[in-house]
């Protein structure tokens, strides 16, 4: 699988990803501009270089259903990165409840973190304010976007700004 390029709305909203061939046939055909290149890349032709596009956005404004991602153990993983929200770590993990479901907690995106199982027996039946422990960042629902990843499996960094206005 190739390197992907990032495609934004108009208003600056990532939307999709696809090929590098499609960004380019895009720009050529003059229906979305260049917003950043690949540094990782360079297209070659006998006597030319190009920059790869790495994101590019559309010209005109098209307007896009929202895709929901499946609230799933792995997808919660994937969003946080395979790491414990409350120590870094990233092995042996489980799925932690922020406010415990005996306090009321939800089982939804907002309420569900990937945590060692560790910190998840220490924290028991607390919220992380009784327990002290405090999360690395708030969970979210994540938009489909969160989890594109380019061949080596990293996040574009490039792509952060845009993905957080994902919808
Ligand atoms: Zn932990």
């Amino acid at each position: 699988m190739g390197r992907k390029v990032l495609i934004l709305n108009a208003d600056y909203r990532a939307i999709s990803i696809c090929t590098v061939p499609k960004a380019f046939l895009l720009v050529y055909l003059n229906k979305a501009e260049l917003v950043a290149e690949s540094e990782k890349e360079r297209l070659r032709s006998i006597n030319n270089s190009f920059a790869s596009p790495s994101i590019i956005r559309l010209n005109k404004y098209v307007s896009v259903p929202y895709r929901n991602v499946v609230m799933t153990r792995q997808n919660i993983f994937k969003r946080d990165n395979n790491t414990c929200v409350y120590c870094g770590k990233t092995t042996d993990l489980t799925l932690d409840h922020v406010i415990p479901k005996a306090r009321g907690g939800k089982t939804h995106w907002e309420n569900l973190v990937t945590a060692c199982k560790r910190c998840n027996s220490t924290k028991g039946c607390s919220t992380p304010d009784e327990a002290n422990m405090n999360l690395k960042y708030k969970p979210v629902k994540p938009s489909f976007l969160m989890f594109v990843r380019d061949c080596s499996g990293k996040l574009e960094e490039k792509w952060l700004p845009f993905l957080s206005k994902a919808r």
